[in-house]
């Protein structure tokens, strides 16, 4: 059994984030989604929501989906699973991930990232970008899962 860990802030987790999800399932069986709570970035959805979301969107899938505080490296070296999972957006968005990657396996020598590129349909779709069209009233319906689009409506009414 294969198993990887996709980390990241899902918040809230979008449709680019699901294809990422769907393609790692080809290579892998088991994915552990795991949620980084990191308050600096003063989230929209609290973990609880963000976990409850991305359970509800994957309820037919090989995943699980679990918080971890502190060091991804960490909480990698604790669940001895040592690929993790990244999805590629824009090409800008490369760098960080090959930082984000080296400084990983720096930290734990054993770990590999493997980068999944995002399907042309989500290349522009960020968390960021659904949480601005949401608050300005515009539609995020096939953008996000069904109950992520509802819990956006209800918080800027
Ligand atoms: P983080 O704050 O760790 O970047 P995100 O939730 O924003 O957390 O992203 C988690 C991972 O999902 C990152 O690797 C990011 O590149 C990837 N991702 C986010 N949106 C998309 C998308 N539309 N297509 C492909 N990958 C995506």
């Amino acid at each position: 059994m294969k198993t990887a860990i996709y980390p990241g802030s899902f918040d809230p987790i979008t449709n680019g984030h699901l294809d990422i999800i769907h393609r790692s399932l080809h290579l892998f069986d088991k994915l552990i989604v795991a949620i980084g709570d990191n308050p600096k970035k003063r989230p929209l959805f609290t973990i609880a929501e963000r976990k409850a979301f991305i359970e509800e969107s994957t309820r037919k899938l090989p995943v699980t989906v679990d918080v971890f505080h502190g060091l991804l490296a960490d909480y990698c070296a604790q669940k001895k699973c040592f690929i993790i999972v990244r999805g590629l957006r824009a090409v800008s968005h490369f760098e960080y991930e090959f930082q984000m990657a080296l400084m990983n396996r720096q930290l734990q020598p054993q770990l590999e990232t493997v980068l999944f590129m995002t399907d042309k349909e989500y290349f522009y779709l960020s968390s960021t970008l659904v949480k601005d069209l949401a608050k300005n009233g515009a539609s995020v319906d096939g953008l996000v899962p069904r109950i992520v689009a509802k819990h956006l409506r209800h918080k800027f009414v």
